[in-house]
């Protein structure tokens, strides 16, 4: 049982026998204060060494390369079998954001992804997915990190049961709010009607990328499971649910998904569905072809969408020269395991 897997209840049980406010104190330690258990000087130091020998740490710092005037950090940790995996930590004006990983590897195999390119190894634990956020928090120092978002390696939503109860905990125990905890899905239908059914008002991201099926099945081969339509219908019924409006995520592509023709497309996509558009520059990919759309392009295309009367928002490209950016997560290392299972 690594730190962040045990329960509240689990712990209560290891501490059989101390003082009932020793509970508190070691949990609330690690969590709401993001201390090692070393750190827990209200604690005895016996029972100290005991929780940190008893309860280690799931994430083995590798290395950390920063960017952007060191606003932008990427942290390579590996997990105890072996398998890596990255977070990172973005600096703003007025937030702290960190990237987290759901998978080691993913299976969706996103044409431009670079995590996709890497296929499946397993899906993170619970306590894998929390200790990111702790670990991003403990490298933040004195700004405060105030966001998560699910859009580091792997589809979230296709290790619903361990993503969620984390998402519960980053909220619960780590007090970050609902509202600034993004999960992010390239449209795994069953999970967004899983997520429906959830209270805790967390943001869904969808990303698109294409809003014709052909292309789709191309860029996006989960399309090929749960087409257009399908998705529609998931999302329509998640916002009738949840009352909560989707984000669409669109990876801008030279030539492929950047026409006036898309344009109208994505915006008959995401009309019926109140959806706001985040496009995307894309990031170049050891395995994939096609180049990022020029900054004109990408502002011609907001445009045209907001012609069409949808919102649309330019994201800054932050860690592209350290393969930190979005879809460049891959986690290589020297020591990366050389076997690999597809989902
Ligand atoms: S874009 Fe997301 S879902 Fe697609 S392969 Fe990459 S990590 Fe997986």
């Amino acid at each position: 049982m690594t730190r962040y897997d045990i329960s509240r209840s689990q712990l209560a049980e290891l501490l059989e026998g101390e003082p009932k406010y020793r509970l508190d104190q070691i949990w609330h330690g690690i969590h709401g204060q993001f201390r090692e258990p070393e750190d827990l000087t209200n604690v005895p130091k016996e029972l100290r060494s005991a929780i940190r020998d008893l309860l280690p740490a799931a994430l083995t710092p590798i290395r950390n390369i920063s960017s952007d005037g060191e606003t932008t950090v990427k942290q390579l940790w590996q997990l105890h079998d072996g398998h890596l995996v990255e977070s990172v930590l973005m600096h703003y004006k007025d937030r702290s954001t960190v990237c987290i990983s759901s998978q080691a590897g993913c299976a969706m195999a996103c044409s431009f992804c670079a995590t996709g390119q890497m296929g499946f190894d397993r899906h993170l634990s619970t306590g894998e997915i929390v200790e990111q956020v702790v670990r991003a928090v403990q490298q933040s120092q004195t700004k405060r990190v105030s966001n998560v978002v699910f859009m580091g390696m792997g589809e979230p939503l296709a290790n619903f049961d361990n993503v969620w109860p984390a998402v519960r905990r980053i909220n619960s125990d780590l007090g970050i709010g609902a509202r600034k905890i993004t999960v992010s899905t390239v449209g795994v239908v069953p999970g967004i009607q899983r997520l429906s059914l959830e209270t805790l008002p967390v943001n869904l991201a969808v990303s698109l990328h294409a809003a014709n099926d052909k292309l789709r099945n191309q860029i996006a081969p989960i399309n090929r499971t749960y087409p257009l339509r399908k998705l529609a219908e998931s999302l329509q019924a998640y916002r009738r649910a949840k009352n909560r409006r989707v984000s669409l995520e669109w990876a801008m592509i030279d030539s492929l998904n950047d026409s006036q023709g898309a344009a109208q497309e994505l915006a008959a996509f995401a009309r019926p569905l109140g959806a706001h558009i985040n496009l995307i520059p894309l990031n170049p990919t050891p395995g994939f072809e096609g180049g990022g759309s020029s900054p004109a392009r990408i502002a011609e295309f907001q445009e045209q969408l907001e012609s069409f009367g949808i919102n649309a928002t330019i994201r800054s490209n932050r860690g592209t020269d350290i393969d930190a950016a979005c879809g460049q997560l891959r986690a290589e290392h020297i020591i990366r395991p050389s076997k690999r299972r597809k989902a």
